[in-house]
């Protein structure tokens, strides 16, 4: 029988919520690319509740309690004294959401020598030390597609909300204001300006084929170019590398997986090839970006705007710059946690865990290392090393409310 703990986010500070603002989530009958849900054998929660919150437990207990399994659910997860760390010994599964990361460093796979499968319920396992993972044998796995619509809209919002100065107008609206100069002085349309991603795989491409009807004209660059039909149905630029799409593109977004070859990519050197006033779009992971430069950039001018929902380490300390840097439409990790994402990822991590528990395979785009080395989607998208260097930080974060 096997342990499975799992990592996830506290409940709302006002409890477990009893009812919800809609009745039901709309159908949908597949993903963009062809691929298919995921298959279940059974659920037992409700499509539409909040699962990725302690109380919620992903809709796990009865499933792996009745199969004779044993579950253990904590928010807690930073510095040696969590429980987390306390349950590793004899953890066979950590499960975690990439919102509230449980954070594997090699020094914790070392402290958890029956662990098999690290489950990523969400996409990204960049808190994995996949280095380290790929020699301990363990087996990374995450919910290929489960929420990359959900970030691809929530990119879109942002993009809009930061040219067209969203927020700041808003908050005018609250303190009782009617400031129209100061609101409109930093506002334009997105019409007839370049935008660019930093990788068109499943959520990039998305944001692109969002951002078409609004006129924008688009760009990307990728590890691997799409193919010449999709790239004139939608009108997309490709650069050779990201450096030369930076300099003519309006507005960036950031959708690549965080691995060595992308870790800090946006930098003081990089930063200076950006036009001045462009606007730069992250919900990839915060690593992506030098912390101090990306403030310093919007601090000079050279950014006009930077949003996005991931940091780095979650987390994220109170004195994180990016809770105070000017021009920003920072949100905590949540784009890809909406409630309609977190009934996609549920169903898939009991798919991947029936996989695992009953001796199936796991489906080959769920996989990100496998064997000893990187497989499925993480032999495509990834590359070798570690990217979990100063997640100890994430201890420093005092909870608020
Ligand atoms: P995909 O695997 O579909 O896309 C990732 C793309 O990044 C691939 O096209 C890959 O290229 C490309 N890529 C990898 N390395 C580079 C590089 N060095 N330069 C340029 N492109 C590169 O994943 P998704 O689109 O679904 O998700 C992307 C990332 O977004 C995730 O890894 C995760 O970090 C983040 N994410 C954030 C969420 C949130 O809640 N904020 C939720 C979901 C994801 P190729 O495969 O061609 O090599």
């Amino acid at each position: 029988m096997a342990k499975i703990v799992c990592v996830l986010y506290d409940d709302p500070i006002d409890g477990y919520p009893t009812q919800y603002a809609r009745d039901d989530l709309p159908a949908i009958s597949g993903y963009p690319d062809g691929q298919t849900l995921p298959t279940p054998k059974a659920i037992d929660f409700v499509p539409g509740a909040l699962l990725g919150s302690v109380s919620g437990e992903l809709g796990l207990r009865g499933y792996l309690e009745s199969a004779g399994h044993t579950l253990v659910v904590t928010s807690s997860k930073d510095g040696p004294d969590s429980v987390l760390e306390r349950e590793l010994s004899d953890a066979d599964v950590v499960i975690s959401q990439p919102f509230w990361p449980a954070y594997l460093t090699a020094e914790r796979i070392a402290k958890a020598p029956m662990l098999k499968l690290a489950l990523t319920a969400g996409i990204g396992s960049d808190h994995v030390d996949l280095q380290a993972a790929m020699e301990a044998g363990v087996t990374v796995a995450e919910v290929t597609f489960c929420n990359s619509i959900s970030v691809a809209e929530h990119v879109v919002m942002m993009i809009l909300g930061l040219v067209r100065n969203y927020i700041p107008s808003y908050n005018w609206v609250t303190k009782g204001g009617w400031n129209i100069a100061d609101c409109v002085a930093r506002s334009y349309d997105v019409e007839g300006m370049h935008v660019g991603t930093v990788a068109a795989g499943r959520i990039g491409l998305a944001v692109l084929k969002r951002l078409k009807p609004f006129d924008m004209h688009l760009h990307y660059t990728d590890r691997h170019r799409l193919p010449q039909a999709v790239e004139k149905e939608f009108g997309l630029t490709w650069h050779e590398t990201r450096e030369e799409m930076y300099g003519v593109c309006d507005v960036v977004t950031l959708n690549c997986p965080l691995h060595p070859e992308t870790e800090h990519m946006i930098n003081d050197e990089t930063l200076k090839l950006f036009k001045r006033g462009a606007y730069l779009v992250n919900t990839a992971r915060g690593k992506l970006c030098d912390r101090d430069a990306v403030a310093r950039a919007l601090e000079s001018g050279q950014l006009a705007g930077y949003a996005g929902d991931v940091w780095f380490p979650q987390p994220a300390p109170q004195d994180h710059p990016w809770r105070t840097m000017p021009h920003h439409g920072m949100t905590p990790h949540i784009s890809g946690t909406s409630l309609s994402a977190q009934a996609r990822y549920a169903a898939g991590t009991r798919e991947i865990l029936e996989c695992f528990l009953e001796g199936r395979p796991i489906r080959d785009e769920y996989l990100i290392v496998q064997g000893g080395a990187l497989a499925g989607t993480g032999a495509h998208s990834y590359s070798k090393g570690n990217a979990t260097d100063g997640s100890d930080e994430a201890a420093k974060f005092q909870k608020a409310g």
